[in-house]
């Protein structure tokens, strides 16, 4: 069994879907058994936030933005299917427009929206794509079958983000998929409570919806096609000679893909990667390309670096004074009131002089880390063993990773050597014991060159 992964731009458009089930048809013809995940249309889940935005406002023009969502729809179905057999997906689509259609009233006469109804909003992003190539197959004699995968994947009530409970999961996905030989066409992203309210996965969850599947079903492989050469050594908008990394472990995958260009979901990683069963990142606007593949150890590669990732803009926060010397839980305490108020984060470094301790988090958070510090560390502040909180904004993290750091010297002086010719200062940097990443923080003006 391998399964599949499309992507939001991948199902974005008649032409792209045409390659989809071009890919689908030469799996099929080669004798493949295949389950396949699908994205919503690129740009929809985005745009019904935006709509069940305009109707918990009272902005009535959201019915105008969901008409047009809709179109879009229409335009794949005249476009794939034959007029003989439009008629019924039409209707299939129109059901459920309207029924996105009355949830967004609801929304717009009660002036509010929940994290919970919004997550049935965005479902019908990918319950509509899926909706649609499921019967393109169809009409073109693939015996294919819609599948909701919130009759499958459970989570606990966390909207916005389920935490799976893999336990039923599995058992649920190994049931489904044992009763039925048809292929099966799998919603991504969405999945629901045990009492059937429908939750999500987190924003670009459809990779995580295939990996469960195809860690549930022991997939001889999991390939997630989207609209990009694989994962890159570089942003390619940065760094003009990035090229494909054509082997990779999860480790590395997992730091690279926490910085930089989101090529993969990095929860999307885990349930594959215990049951040992590789990923390919593959190009849908390029399939001839041979991609990434993602496994558990990446083949032998020339360098001690296989990629270079960024962040743009992070701040950085620093916590100082003698009082914190010797003195055990400060940074418990800093931490435990940072994860208390969801402030995530993104670096950590403390010297074994234990006079500061500096941490970079998202600027956005930066105000609300002071008030909470302060108010954290109020004592001793006020008896001056701690100096104070200082925030350091329009600073950039760029981040070397490489499992071959592990067993060659040198790496880091080379990294700092060559910033230091440059004249770029280095303000933080961290390195954790499993050497797979060296982060430095740089100012947000040097990060072009320093990449
Ligand atoms: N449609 C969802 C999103 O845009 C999930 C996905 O594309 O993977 O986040
Ligand atoms: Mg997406």
């Amino acid at each position: 069994m391998k399964v599949l992964k499309f992507g939001g731009t991948s199902v974005g458009s008649v032409d792209s879907i045409k390659t989809v089930i071009e890919i689908l048809e030469n799996n099929i013809a080669k004798g493949e058994q295949i389950a396949v995940v699908f994205s919503a249309m690129g740009g929809v889940t985005n745009r019904l936030i935006e709509i069940g935005k305009m109707a918990a406002a009272g902005n009535a023009e959201y019915m105008e933005f969901l008409k047009v969502v809709e179109e879009r729809h229409f335009v794949v179905v005249r476009g794939m299917i034959n007029v003989k057999n439009q008629s019924s997906t039409f209707a299939a689509v129109r059901g459920l427009f309207n029924e996105l259609g009355d949830i967004l009233k609801g929304v717009s006469w009660i002036r509010e929206l929940s994290e919970r109804t919004l997550d049935l909003i965005m479902s019908f992003g990918e319950r509509l794509s899926t909706l649609v190539i499921s019967e393109i197959l169809k009409s073109r004699g693939v015996a294919a079958e819609f599948c909701d995968a919130r009759n499958l994947i459970h989570t606990n009530a966390t909207y916005g983000m389920g935490d799976v409970d893999f336990e039923i999961t599995n058992k649920q996905i190994l049931e489904y998929f044992a009763k039925r030989s048809a292929l099966q066409c799998v919603t991504g992203f969405i999945a629901s409570t045990g009492d059937g309210i429908t939750t999500t996965l987190g924003r670009g969850g459809s990779d995580y919806t295939a990996s469960i599947i195809g860690a549930a079903l022991d997939a001889s492989v999991i390939e997630i096609w989207t609209d990009v050469d694989g994962m890159m050594t570089a942003d390619p908008r940065k760094v003009a000679n990035a090229f494909t990394i054509p082997s990779i472990s999860y480790a590395e995958a997992m730091e690279l893909s926490h910085f930089g260009a989101k090529v993969i979901y990095p929860p999307s990683l885990q349930p594959a990667f215990a049951k040992n069963i590789t990923l390919k990142v593959l190009n849908t606007f390029n399939t001839d390309f041979i991609g990434t593949f993602v496994q558990k150890a990446a083949d032998k590669k020339d360098y001690a670096i296989t990629g270079i990732s960024s962040i743009d803009e992070i701040a950085l926060v620093n916590i100082q004074g003698s009082g914190m010397i010797g003195v055990a839980g400060i940074s418990g305490r800093l931490f435990t009131a940072l994860s208390e108020n969801n402030i995530s984060v993104i670096l950590i470094s403390q010297a074994s002089s234990e006079h500061s301790i500096c941490f970079s988090i998202d600027p956005k958070n930066a105000i609300k880390a002071r008030e909470v510090l302060e108010k954290e560390f109020s004592h001793e502040i006020s008896l001056g063993y701690i100096d104070g909180i200082s925030i350091e904004k329009n600073l950039s993290i760029i981040a070397i990773v490489g499992e071959g750091m592990k067993k060659s010297t040198g790496v880091s002086g080379k990294l700092f050597s060559v910033l230091g010719k440059n004249g770029i200062n280095v303000v933080a940097t961290a390195q954790g014991s499993s050497e797979l990443n060296i982060s430095v923080v740089i100012s947000k003006s040097d990060l072009s060159k320093a990449l």
